[in-house]
């Protein structure tokens, strides 16, 4: 498996952080999920985490400027020097150009797009059980469904975008973890 700067793209609840965390764990390089920095954060009471928290529990996006700030900040760390996951960011076409930009300057091009196909009630479905398990507070129907339409309206139409630069591989994200991750490991073969 050559790919190492790898970009998990997917509807929310497609499988991206379960997959995301057994490809870290088999590449050896760090997992960046702006959902999970930004979830500290409001944890922590800092000020992105204030700023962030209403928006999260709508189920809207935070701002390009503060997430492209702190996935920036991010990959910016010595350990993602090595490759990375990234996973839940970039989800405009402003976080696609920032990023695109900053990989750029640093010449170190993304080796993938892995963009996981899966069928939307599955994934609603997924979700209602993950809030159930996790609490998690953006996991509510009315918050999935605002998720799902924020994806389609604006994440979706990064597909093309990679596509454009010839880094998708598509993935059915249906199954069981273990059989979607064996899918991946074919794809990224
Ligand atoms: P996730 O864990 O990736 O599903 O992210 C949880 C929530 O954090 C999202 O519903 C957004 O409110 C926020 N979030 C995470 N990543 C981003 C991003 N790249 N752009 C905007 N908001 C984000």
């Amino acid at each position: 498996m050559s790919a190492r700067r790898i970009l998990i793209l997917g509807p929310p609840g497609a499988g991206k952080g379960t997959q995301a965390a057994r490809l870290v764990e088999e590449l050896g390089v760090p997992h960046v999920s702006t959902g999970e920095m930004l979830r500290t954060a409001v944890s922590a009471g800092t000020e992105v985490g204030k700023r962030a928290k209403a928006v999260m529990d709508a189920g809207r996006l935070v701002s390009d400027e503060i997430v492209i700030e702190i996935a920036e900040a991010r990959l910016g760390k010595p350990d993602c020097a090595g490759g990375f996951v990234l996973d839940g960011f970039p989800r405009t076409a402003g976080q696609a150009q920032a990023l695109d930009a900053m990989l750029e300057r640093r010449s170190t091009p993304l080796d993938c797009c892995l963009a996981l196909t899966v069928d939307v009630e599955t994934v609603v479905e997924r979700l209602l059980k993950r809030a159930e398990i996790e609490g998690r507070s953006d996991d509510t129907a009315e918050t999935i469904r605002e998720r799902m339409k924020v994806y389609e309206d604006q994440t979706a139409p990064l597909l093309e975008h990679y596509r454009g630069m010839g880094l998708v591989r598509e993935v059915d994200g249906m199954g069981s973890p273990g059989d979607v991750a064996g899918r991946i490991g074919e794809a990224l073969g």
